[in-house]
């Protein structure tokens, strides 16, 4: 019997944005931080003789030079990340990881405790 289940593995990180593409007079237009989070999800089946999917570490090294290179950053200045809104960061974790880890599923940026966006490489 089959068993497929999605794990997920949060980090965090401390940066700067600013968006410029919202209106003028916009509050996110001026330059501001977020204690981000991520989650990154993953899916597959559990090997029924293991009986996991995925070690936790596999996700922890393919993610952590991805947050080093996030961490007390200002976003708008990293490659790729000129319009660092919380759609194109997912985005943009998402490309990073994606190679490392065949079975990514998701990628859920949380910009403050209430807002959070998920991609899903579509
Ligand atoms: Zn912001």
């Amino acid at each position: 019997m089959v068993m497929r289940v999605r794990l997920s593995k949060t980090f965090h990180f401390e940066a700067a944005h600013d968006l410029p593409t919202f209106p003028d007079r916009h509050k996110c237009r001026r330059l501001h931080g977020h204690s981000f989070r991520f989650d990154v999800v993953v899916e597959g089946d559990v090997d029924p003789a293991k009986g996991y999917l995925i070690d936790y570490g596999e996700i922890k090294q393919a993610a952590e030079p991805v947050v080093n290179q996030l961490d007390h950053y200002y976003l708008n200045e990293i490659e790729g990340l000129n319009n660092p809104t919380a759609e194109n960061l997912a985005r943009w974790i998402w490309l990073k990881l994606k190679p490392a880890l065949p079975l990514l599923a998701a990628i859920i940026v949380h910009e403050t405790c209430t807002s959070g966006c998920e991609y899903n490489g579509k």
